[in-house]
């Protein structure tokens, strides 16, 4: 088995990986490093460090080539690959981004409990994750960012929970080392605030599945079955790429049942030829 990645996983702007049990508070980067430790006293894994550009041929004879020149002939092909996070075009998310400014309640929520927080989101979603982040914190308030796409009984929703709701569009947001201090809005109101949570734009961490005819959902996510198999005899997928639970430990949980798969599967093939 060949693993290829480029080494950019989608966690890498972020000091700590939380939710992922035995190794809580972990940076990503010491994560990966552990992962490839032990993954490497196997000897029948290699890695081929790089971009996979493009892939071709069909189920037990594919061959991925990378951006570095290399060509892998496969059996089967595990596309892992990831999502990708398009930050808001904001001044000043960047420099906050993964280390006080998070994209998920369930993975850093807990970090940043009892905290005065600045929602950033303006449509149906905000619908989700207001009442998601009310179980950490009553002290959060909401920054459109231009106008919302509420109803007025959404609205009436956050008034109830005594949310505010500002809809100017934002500044520019001030921090030191990493950590946010105030959302600045363009009629002049200063929420101060210690995090920020907000939804960017979600894009699949490679083109490579689309390219080779994987079927791919609305939101970017290659479509597979129980199994990991997409509509591409031969192709599986596994993680964020094919999941709509972001979650460190859940795309390991995918990957490793995928791989299991994808195994059973060889073995079988094996076994039957010498019938
Ligand atoms: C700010 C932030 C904080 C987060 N915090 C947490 C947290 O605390 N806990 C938690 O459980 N989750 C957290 N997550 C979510 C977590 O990062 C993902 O769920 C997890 O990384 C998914 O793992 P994956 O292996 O599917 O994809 P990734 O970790 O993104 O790995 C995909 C890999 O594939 C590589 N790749 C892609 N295309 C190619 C190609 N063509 N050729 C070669 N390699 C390629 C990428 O470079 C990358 O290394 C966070 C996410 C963000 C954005």
């Amino acid at each position: 088995m060949t693993i290829i990645d480029e080494g950019r996983p989608r966690n890498a702007v972020t000091r700590e990986v939380h939710g992922f049990l035995t190794r809580d508070g972990i940076t990503p980067r010491e994560l990966r490093r552990i992962a490839k430790e032990e993954i490497s006293a196997y000897p029948s894994v290699s890695f081929g460090a790089g971009t996979a550009v493009a892939v071709t041929g069909t189920d037990g004879q594919f061959q991925i080539e990378t951006a570095q020149g290399q060509i892998f002939a496969a059996k089967k092909i595990l596309f892992a690959v990831g999502m990708k996070d398009e930050p808001l075009d904001i001044p000043g998310l960047e420099e906050v981004y993964g280390k006080s400014a998070f994209v998920c309640p369930y993975c850093d929520g807990w970090e940043l409990r009892e905290q005065s927080l600045v929602v950033i989101n303006k449509g149906a979603e905000l619908m989700h994750f207001a009442p998601l982040i009310s179980g950490w914190t009553n002290r959060f308030t909401v920054c459109t960012n231009g106008p919302d796409e509420l109803t007025d009984a959404e609205r009436e929703e956050f008034r109830r929970n005594r949310v505010s709701l500002y809809d100017s569009p934002i500044l520019h947001i001030d921090s030191s080392d990493g950590i946010v201090q105030q959302v600045v809005l363009e009629d002049g109101t200063i929420v101060p605030c210690t995090g920020i949570f907000f939804k960017p734009e979600l894009v699949t961490g490679s083109k490579l599945p689309r390219t080779i005819g994987c079927q791919i959902t609305e939101w970017g996510t290659v479509v597979v079955d129980d199994f990991g198999k997409t509509n591409v005899p031969g192709i599986y997928s596994a993680g964020d790429a094919a999941s709509r639970t972001h979650q460190a430990v859940a795309a390991a949980s995918m990957g490793a049942f995928v791989a299991a798969v994808i195994n059973n599967e060889l073995n079988t093939k094996a076994w039957r030829k010498n019938l």
